[in-house]
């Protein structure tokens, strides 16, 4: 049985208090809370087998290096990766897609090469490409939106042609809940020879994702969204390519042979690992789907899905709100407006009432401006958010209104 108020009690933060309230926390998109369980097994490492991983000939050294190696195989078994190898850590999405953008991007892309993005991708998915297309002289194209919040797909045939070398886009929205329809566009995008880039941050943490069923050639995750601690992250890629790509960072463990003038580097995953990696992490985030995998992903799934359509019932009862996004795939994300509030006023009070959600442009400006506002209120869930929560925010919400109701009469 699925119990977000059992799941809780695995989650100490929640033990809080905050301005005199039971702490509401619905900001999870930007980072989620930890579970005592991973928490106990980063303790763990530091406290028992501290050491650098891969070179030290003595116990504690082997037994780090075995616990990042297992890491490794828990996270490609739970993206169903076929290969350990094609997992590489990094420090978080926003480290994985600057390195396929950096290492493949400078390789393979030419003037009037095509990237094709999408307009509601987080900042993370735009900027590395801003970067390499200046370098390269590939040309940036743009899927847009419908109404609804979802992928215009009219004008794909014209966006998406042969002169498309990467498709890269976002599997969920972290604005508007969007989940996009990944393995058709990945299908598409491999019949005109383009790879495809999944930003996988919002996805890999909510709902069962499969590699091999989406196809995909790269993907891109945080450890941080999903229970596990923070500058740790994920790039998946197809080993084929991967193993083909230039480094992206040079130093130790990354090589070979190291001579003055030259040095040679080493097969994946060690290759894109170069430094000492972040151990404790890698190991906290192994244990971290560990506890998603008991919960299991389908649950997780439905249970966010149940959330949030209780969320909008609830939130279309307050009068004149507006809110973004009305997909009939969506995840546990809802971003709004309140008639002459501003978003950071609304953050305020509600913060006063305990209640933790996001103001602001959420690092998606393009998708603020399609949406013709500055900013918005965003309130996210994950495994351990309760219908509560919702009722909490929506009294809040309610309080918001009575503040400026003086505004608006
Ligand atoms: N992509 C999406 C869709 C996100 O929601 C985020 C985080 N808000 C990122 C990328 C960047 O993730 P990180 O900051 O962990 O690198």
């Amino acid at each position: 049985m699925f119990d977000p108020k059992e799941i809780r009690k695995d989650f100490p933060i929640f033990e809080r208090v905050i301005n005199g309230k039971p702490m509401v926390y619905l900001d999870s998109t930007a980072t989620t809370q930890k579970p005592k369980q991973m928490l106990k097994v980063v303790g763990e490492y530091y406290r028992n087998y501290n050491a650098n991983i891969h070179r030290g000939i003595y116990a504690i050294s082997e037994e780090a290096t075995a616990a990042y190696e297992v890491a490794r195989e828990k996270v490609a078994k739970f993206i169903n990766a076929s290969d350990p190898k094609s997992v590489v850590f990094t420090r978080g999405t926003t480290e994985s897609i600057n390195l396929v953008a950096s290492s493949w991007g400078r390789a393979n892309l030419k003037p009037g090469d095509e990237i094709l993005l999408t307009v509601m991708e987080h900042h993370s998915n735009l900027v590395p490409w801003h970067l390499i297309s200046k370098e390269t002289g590939a040309v940036l194209k743009f899927i847009p939106l419908t109404q609804e919040g979802t992928l215009d797909l009219t004008d794909l045939s014209n966006l998406l042609t042969k002169r498309t070398k990467i498709l890269s886009l976002t599997h969920a929205s972290n604005v508007l809940g969007t989940i996009n329809p990944v393995e058709d566009l990945t299908r598409k995008a491999h019949q005109v020879g383009a790879i495809v880039i999944i930003d996988g941050a919002q996805s890999v943490p909510h709902q069962p994702v499969d590699v091999q069923a989406i196809d995909c050639d790269f993907i891109a995750f945080s450890g941080h969204k999903m229970l596990g601690p923070t500058g740790i992250g994920v790039l998946y890629g197809r080993p084929e390519i991967f193993e083909t790509m230039p480094p992206y960072h040079g130093g130790g463990e990354m090589i070979v042979e190291v001579f003055l003038d030259r040095s040679t580097y080493r097969g994946l995953p060690g290759r894109f690992e170069a430094g000492t990696p972040n151990i404790s992490g890698a190991i906290g985030l192994g244990a971290a789907v560990d506890y998603l995998q008991a919960l299991g992903m389908k649950n997780v799934r439905k249970h966010e899905q149940e959330l949030a359509a209780y969320a909008l019932d609830a939130l279309k009862n307050l009068d004149d709100i507006t809110i973004y996004g009305a997909a009939k795939e969506r995840g546990g994300v809802i971003s709004f407006n309140l008639p002459a509030a501003h978003p950071h006023d609304v953050a305020q009070i509600l913060d006063q009432e305990g209640v933790a959600i996001r103001a602001g442009h959420h690092c998606a400006q393009p998708l603020m401006r399609w949406l013709d506002v500055a900013a918005t209120v965003r309130a996210s869930m994950y495994v351990y958010s309760t219908t509560d929560d919702i009722d909490h925010l929506v009294a809040a919400l309610r309080k918001v209104k009575e503040v400026f109701a003086g505004v608006l009469n």
